[in-house]
């Protein structure tokens, strides 16, 4: 079991009153709040051990550069990575997509060619891509979700095809919070030899990702969104896509030889890593990963879905509340409407009792264009939250209803 009270004293944050009122603090899904280890460690590196990584021969330059790469060894044994060579540091998942999508369009994309991708994809999932698959003349192709918003596998597999070069999917809709069967998707893929690139940015906080036994080539998340710092990010990519791929940036780090007529690039991961790196961010981001790990995937998880059936439940008695993507896979995310109402007015009116939630389109237009919507009320949990913070919440939507009558 959670014990609750601990957690919540290492997230300061917390204890704060937003608008006389004490905070509920349900954006998770935007960023989570970072707890005391991570600032600590931040902050002694900041102040007492900050030198330069990968280039010094001085002793503080070793402390930052040991720290930093054993950092990579905890995000690769978190995903359970064959090697930390696998893992690039990038500045969150957008910029790891891109990475991946810019890099792997030059090299395989070619006119006629398909990249496919899901009507659910948060917009950093699917633009890069789509602008990609304009910049080469190859077709951009979207497969459906269902009404109740999960992955519709037979469009998938209908527009997999043999001029497919790519699948990119998320691990978990960050709208919806249905966690989509890419274990499935993946193998269905490999079966005609198509590399998939999965968005875990709301996955990698709510459960045990393991790359290898699901076989995917390329997964992203961020570090904030996992209790890290800002800034950070991770893009893991099987060996031998990352060797086969070319660098995405140039400068110094990236490199191995530099001559007046060519260069010779650094290796893995480093190829990808140009310039200084946000090291103290990484070695946050690794103490986060330590902290998730230290209190145990199997208590969060349990933890999270008593939270998200009990929201699910009391919202459920409103007669004029709507819940989208009201289906059993689920993680950390309750994304709902009130009958006649705007969610920037709901989102509005929860902000002056103190609790902060996500209102609008979720950087998902196409997924809300599908669902014939402008924009969803969205509660995101993490570890932190708790029952009372939910039945608050309820009590204020009550009120809230009554007033807007
Ligand atoms: N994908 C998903 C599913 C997300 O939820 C987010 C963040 N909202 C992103 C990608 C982009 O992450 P970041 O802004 O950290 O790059």
């Amino acid at each position: 079991m959670l014990d609750i009270k601990k957690v919540r004293k290492d997230f300061e944050i917390l204890t704060q009153k937003i608008n006389n009122k004490p905070l509920v603090y349900f954006d998770n899904g935007a960023t989570m709040q970072k707890p005391k280890p991570v600032l600590d460690i931040m902050n002694e590196f900041y102040s007492q051990k900050n030198a330069n990584v990968h280039r010094g021969v001085h002793y503080l330059s070793n402390v930052c550069t040991n720290a930093c790469e054993n950092a990579r060894q905890i995000v690769a044994d978190f995903i359970n990575a064959q090697t930390s060579q696998e893992i690039i540091f990038t500045s969150g998942t957008t910029d790891a997509i891109n990475l991946t999508a810019q890099t792997f369009c030059q090299k395989f994309i070619r006119k006629d060619d398909e990249i496919l991708v899901s009507q659910m994809e948060h917009h950093s999932n699917f633009v890069p891509w789509q602008q990609l698959a304009l910049r080469y003349g190859a077709k951009f192709e979207v497969f459906d979700i269902t009404d109740n918003g999960e992955l519709d596998i037979e469009d998938f597999t209908k527009k997999l095809n043999s001029k497919t070069k790519i699948v990119a999917v998320s691990h978990v809709s960050n709208a919806l919070g249905t966690i989509n069967p890419i274990k499935q998707i993946i193998k269905q893929a490999h079966s005609i030899n198509i590399p998939v690139l999965i968005d875990g940015a709301q996955a990698v906080q709510h459960f045990k990702v393991d790359v290898q036994d699901l076989d995917v080539d390329f997964y992203a998340f961020s570090g904030h969104k996992l209790y890290g710092p800002t800034g950070t990010g991770v893009l893991y990519g099987k060996n031998k896509w990352l060797e086969q791929l070319p660098p995405y940036r140039f400068g110094g780090e990236m490199v191995s030889k530099v001559f007046n007529s060519h260069t010779e690039f650094n290796t893995l991961p480093f190829k990808f890593e140009a310039g200084t790196p946000d090291y103290i961010g990484q070695i946050g981001l690794g103490e986060a990963i330590q902290y998730v790990r230290n209190i145990g995937f199997e208590d969060i998880e349990q933890h999270e879905k008593e939270l998200i059936d009990y929201f699910t439940e009391k919202l459920s008695q409103f007669e004029d509340i709507f819940i989208y993507g009201n289906v059993q896979q689920k993680a950390g995310v309750v994304s709902f409407n009130v009958k006649n109402q705007h969610p920037f007015d709901i989102g509005v009116l929860l902000d002056k009792m103190g609790i902060a939630v996500r209102t609008g389109n979720h950087c998902a237009q196409p997924l809300l264009d599908r669902l014939g919507i402008q924009g969803t009320v969205r509660v995101s949990f993490a570890m932190y939250n708790t029952k009372d913070e939910i039945d608050y919440v309820i009590d204020s939507l009550w009120k809230i209803l009554q007033m807007l009558k």
